[in-house]
């Protein structure tokens, strides 16, 4: 065992957290899930979604079996939906392909939708105790600063060298401690802003704390100019209710429920038009912006009372929202913004 190795054991045996939701009953589906709820998201956060998610989905038939909407219900609000329609999917695949058993091994894993190497690696070595490497976030962050590994590890050469150490440095006993604890002391010493090295193992050896260059790593992606979008959503109500339409499975928001939209605020009553409904009164909320990975979008949305209609929702497609006894379905975050301020717009 490297003394990287043996010095991150010694402080994960004294410091490291072994209580988590997810280190009590290290089953592969349970692992897996925390898994995929903690990529871009912290542990924070991740704990109350993690622990109403398992309640409903104790195990990956309960998971295969269920709706997409009800799986979304349960992701809203944590971001990053295409993480939850994959889970839903290889839930699936596991019970049609694999007799309801996770494979037991790297490669097999990251054929399933959403599992890449490193968190296969996490299930094979927290699961199984077997020689698996991982580099998810807080990893990267670890190493790119110990050994100042230069560059965005969004770049395949940068990625290529933390893989090579992150490979050489996980030692073949006590895997699933280092795979635990490289986790943890990112997350909690090793942190992104702030990192508190005073309590960190690596104290001496460190080369950016040495040199004082810890703000340079890891690198930082390069920055490119956002471009901005616009668009108008309409907040049909009727009684109460609010009219919603599901996205398409793939693409932006998948398989969430949000607002009709239009291009600007004068196609509104085309929009109106197209779905056979009529104006009463109209007011208009602040518009606020949503960031996206890849891009603003500025949105205005105008909640419109229309006439009493005996225009019944497309069954599938679309759903009359009832705002004070929501159904459980998935909404997209300026939904759930707009309908959190909902009635009280400014009125026009
Ligand atoms: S010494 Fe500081 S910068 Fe280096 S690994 Fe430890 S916490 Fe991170």
């Amino acid at each position: 065992m490297t003394r990287f190795a043996q010095q991150l054991l010694d402080w994960f045996d004294q410091h490291g957290r072994k209580t988590l939701p997810w280190q009590t009953d290290k089953t592969p589906y349970r692992v897996w899930v925390s898994e995929i709820m903690l990529q871009q998201t912290q542990v924070a956060t991740v704990i109350p979604y993690y622990e109403k998610f398992l309640d409903r989905f104790p195990s990956v038939d309960k998971l295969a079996m269920a709706t997409e909407d009800e799986v979304l219900h349960l992701w809203t609000g944590l971001g990053y939906y295409a993480r939850a329609r994959n889970l839903h999917a290889t839930a699936k695949k596991v019970m049609q392909e694999h007799n309801g058993e996770f494979p037991a091994t790297v490669e097999e894993l990251e054929t399933l939708p959403g599992i890449g190497r490193s968190t296969a690696g996490a299930v094979i070595a927290i699961c199984h105790g077997t020689y698996a490497a991982i580099l998810d976030g807080n990893v990267k962050r670890v190493l790119a600063r110990h050994f100042a590994i230069d560059g965005w590890p969004g770049k395949p050469h940068t990625l290529k060298l933390l893989w090579e150490r992150a490979e050489s440095l996980t030692p073949h006993d006590r895997t699933a401690d280092y795979t635990q604890a490289i986790m943890d002391l990112g997350a909690t010493v090793c942190t992104r802003s702030k990192p508190n090295c005073a309590v960190c193992p690596y104290l001496k050896s460190c080369s950016a704390r040495k040199n004082d260059t810890i703000d340079l790593y890891p690198g930082k992606k390069p920055k490119k100019v956002m471009p901005v979008k616009s668009t108008v959503m309409l907040i049909a109500e009727l009684n109460g209710n609010v009219l919603l339409q599901k996205r398409p499975s793939k693409g932006l928001w998948g398989g969430l429920w949000s607002f009709p939209e239009c291009d600007s605020a004068e196609a509104i009553d085309s929009l109106l038009q197209s779905l056979n409904l009529e104006e009463q009164q109209r007011a208009i909320f602040p518009g606020f912006r949503h960031t996206f990975s890849h891009y603003h979008l500025d949105i205005t949305p105008i909640s419109i009372t229309i006439r009493e209609t005996n225009r019944i929702a497309e069954p599938a497609a679309e759903m009359w929202f009832n705002v004070t006894a929501p159904q459980s379905v998935g909404l997209t975050k300026p939904v759930t913004r707009i309908l959190a301020e909902w009635p009280n717009p400014r009125t026009l």
